[in-house]
């Protein structure tokens, strides 16, 4: 007798994608589209802090026969360390996760104002806050400022502008609201969704990944564009040690010059995003709808 192997999920799927929502250059539709067309199957769209892409990727989703992995990208603080919470499959209706994500992009406006102000008293007077928050549509978030200085000339790349003004500790920085990654794991396993720990080398500090485990993460981030090999290979092996799904993508932020990340370029396989579902307490409760 011919033994046949179960056929493996066919499809790959790129879990980190950022649109206009938040600080990508591509609608949500044209990242889907872009995403479709490198024969990708799934595509988790994970905006900074907004939910605001989700309808508009799930109808071209559709069109282009991908399916969409709803989620969003928080940003948590612990010291002077951020930790990236991804967020997938909640429930967008549940209130704590609807409050926080509000207290998030107000924040978000709060700062970008005060930002302005300090780049105004340190003679940048070009600098429009107007401006600044109609590229940042929902989410405004640091490099729609860095945008606005590259636009009247006082620096000549977002790096340059985060390196003389926006960076931690430079002179038009202004500290975010508090939110610590036990807060936000906490609200986002209440709302029914998945936490995952986004890129946990970029966090340059492993006491805050054994935190977050100890904290509930469920998932962790160790296929990430900015891990190399060795990082990949090593936070796979512990987040399976743990017992966390391991997950991956790309955060592409959609055309970007040099910084162009295409979809894709990271990936996981579908079956990633079959766990996520069978994780999330949303899903299994509404079948996604
Ligand atoms: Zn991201």
């Amino acid at each position: 007798m011919v033994r046949i192997p179960m056929p493996a999920p066919q499809g790959r799927a790129d879990l980190h994608n950022h649109t206009t929502a938040s600080d990508g250059t591509n609608s949500p539709a044209d990242q889907v589209r872009w995403a479709a067309g490198q024969g990708l199957s799934a595509l988790g769209i994970t905006d900074h802090d907004t939910i605001a892409g989700w309808a508009e990727a799930q109808r071209a989703g559709d069109e282009a026969g991908i399916e969409i992995v709803p989620g969003c990208e928080l940003s948590t603080e612990v010291g002077k360390a951020e930790v990236h919470i991804l967020a997938y499959y909640f429930d967008r209706n549940e209130p704590e996760i609807a409050a926080l994500l509000q207290r998030m992009r107000g924040g978000r406006r709060v700062r970008a104002a005060e930002s302005v102000k300090k780049l105004h008293e340190l003679g940048y007077t070009e600098v429009s806050l107007e401006r600044i928050l109609e590229r940042g549509g929902e989410s405004v978030g640091r490099p729609h400022i860095a945008e606005d200085l590259i636009q009247i000339a006082a620096v000549r790349s977002i790096k340059e502008a985060f390196d003389r003004f926006l960076g931690m500790g430079m002179p038009a920085y202004v500290p975010r609201p508090k939110l610590t990654p036990t807060e936000a794991i906490a609200i986002v396993k209440g709302a029914g969704g998945v936490p995952v720990l986004a890129h946990p080398g970029l966090i340059g500090n492993d006491q805050l990944v054994r935190d977050a485990i100890a904290a509930g993460i469920m998932g962790i981030e160790a296929y990430h564009t900015d891990h190399n090999d060795q990082q990949r290979q090593f936070y796979a092996r512990w987040g399976l040690d743990a017992g966390l799904l391991v997950t991956g993508g790309t955060d592409s932020h959609g055309p970007r010059g040099s910084r162009t990340v295409v979809p894709g370029e990271v990936n996981v396989g579908l079956e990633v995003v079959a766990e996520l579902k069978r994780l999330s307490r949303w899903y299994q409760a509404t079948g996604g709808r």
